[in-house]
């Protein structure tokens, strides 16, 4: 059997020379400075986002570093070696969103639709910059490599341009906005996201790199964008946190998620509601039963599907429902459990645990946003001893989290290596996470 294959984290120390001796090569001086922003995985709280649920979050270890020099034009520079997608110069005055004249191709949309969004915003008018990247995110794992881009981009342009966030200069206060700067950045790196990329994804992973703290998870309630920040500091458990990255071919990943938010839409208009997350988990049978009336009412009245169709499609509605519902619960109770335990043992562990495992099931049966590289994961990790194993992310791929003592760690990724080969599947990879420090200046 093959051994687990891990990707290591890079210390600071490591980032800045590899960001520092890239920028040196290509553009041939040294950066004014080199910041980073780390990756996240969503410890529970999936789908909920967009529902203006609660998400938990917390930042990896594995970082984006991005050396880079402001200019005295408008050119963007870029280069990174993670990518064989090379980066033609680009100009701050030509840019623009996907479908326009100006639209970005490929990964420079997401450096150079943050300083687009800055402007746009009214920050501007922002320099020109050369920017080295080189990040330990995994690409597309699921884990946000896309934002840890956007955030180290911000927090470099904020620092450099000497940007005034929430009224407050940055630059010359240590560098690092306070929260409610950060709170306005990820608001530019999600405008990149979603109107540069073209990717319409919630705000949970850029609020997440610029937002978290080391040692504690992000409480995030994404209806208003508030959080707070529950200690979460599993070394002192005895415990880690194993992400897997499941190699898994996005195959079905096309129009799921908007299917997905728009039974979402449906369901909070048939129940006259604004968002799913008003709906009281204490009310869960008797709002599913109202629901599922509703939905064959309203397809019975409006559709001319066979009667048997109608009522699948209640039933779908009212699954994809009680997912949003339940799991939103299920997140709030694992923040109070953390709020309430310093350690993470006995009963509490369990039911840490338990909630995870009920998360993962939840998105199998009710979400049906798992495949079969994720379930098979899930499965071994909890078989080889995991507290609790769930997919994170949107799903359909990506990424699994596992709950695991720190002495089972090689054990449980063991297990998982020996189901995939077992299964036919491609060799996963393995990180593992500790909730780690927000986006920021290194150098
Ligand atoms: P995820 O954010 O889950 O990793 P996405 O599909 O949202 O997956 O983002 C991945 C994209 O982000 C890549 O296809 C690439 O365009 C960009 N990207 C991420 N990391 C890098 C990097 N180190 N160098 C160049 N582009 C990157
Ligand atoms: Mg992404």
């Amino acid at each position: 059997m093959s051994e687990p294959v891990f990707s290591p984290a890079l210390t600071s120390d490591e980032g800045v020379q590899l960001a520092t001796e890239l920028f040196r090569d290509t553009f041939g001086t040294n950066p004014q400075g080199v910041w980073y922003a780390p990756g996240r995985v969503n410890v529970i709280g999936e789908h909920t986002d967009y529902n203006g649920g609660l998400a938990l979050p917390i930042a990896l270890p594995h970082r984006a570093h991005l050396a880079l020099s402001v200019r005295d034009d408008r050119t963007i520079r870029l280069v990174s070696p993670q990518t064989r997608e090379a980066v033609d110069e680009l100009n701050l005055d030509e840019i623009g969103p996907k479908g326009s004249a100006g639209e970005v191709k490929g990964w420079a949309a997401y450096i150079a639709g943050v300083a687009w969004a800055m402007e746009q915003a009214g920050l501007g008018p922002l320099p020109g910059f050369d920017a080295a990247l080189y990040s330990c995110v995994p690409l597309g794992g699921g884990l946000s490599s896309s934002a840890a881009l956007e955030c180290s981009v911000a927090v470099a342009l904020a620092d450099m341009a000497g940007l005034e966030l929430d009224g407050q200069p940055m630059a010359g206060s240590a560098h690092a906005p306070n929260d409610e700067g950060r709170a306005q950045l990820v608001t530019y790196c999600v405008r990149a996201e979603n109107d540069v990329a073209g990717a319409p994804t919630g705000g949970m992973d850029q609020a997440a790199s610029l937002r978290c703290h080391e040692g504690h998870a992000l409480k995030l309630n994404c209806r208003d964008g508030s959080v707070e920040h529950v200690p979460f500091d599993l070394a002192a458990s005895g415990l880690a946190l194993l992400v897997i990255d499941t190699k898994a071919p996005h195959s079905l990943v096309d129009g799921q998620y908007a299917a997905r938010r728009a039974a979402c839409e449906r369901a909070a208009a048939l129940m006259g509601v604004d968002l799913l997350a008003d709906l009281d988990p204490a009310n869960l049978a008797e709002d599913m039963g109202h629901l599922r009336h509703l939905a064959l009412d309203d397809q019975t009245a409006t559709c001319a599907d066979a009667a048997s169709e109608i009522a699948d499609d209640a039933d779908m509605l009212v699954r994809r429902t009680r997912h949003v519902v339940t799991e939103i619960a299920r997140t709030a109770e694992l923040v109070e459990l953390l709020k309430n335990n310093e350690r993470l043992e006995g009963d509490v562990l369990a039911s840490v645990g338990e909630l995870m495992n009920a998360s993962h099931d939840s998105l199998r049966n009710d979400y049906e946003v798992t495949c079969p590289e994720l379930d098979v994961t899930v499965e071994a990790a909890r078989n080889a001893g995991a507290h609790g194993a769930r997919m994170t992310g949107g799903g359909f791929g990506g990424s699994a989290i596992a709950l695991v003592d720190a002495d089972a760690v090689d054990t449980v990724a063991q297990a998982v290596v020996k189901a995939y080969e077992e299964n036919g599947f491609n060799p996963p990879a393995f990180l593992k996470a500790a909730p780690s420090a927000p986006a920021g200046r290194l150098q």
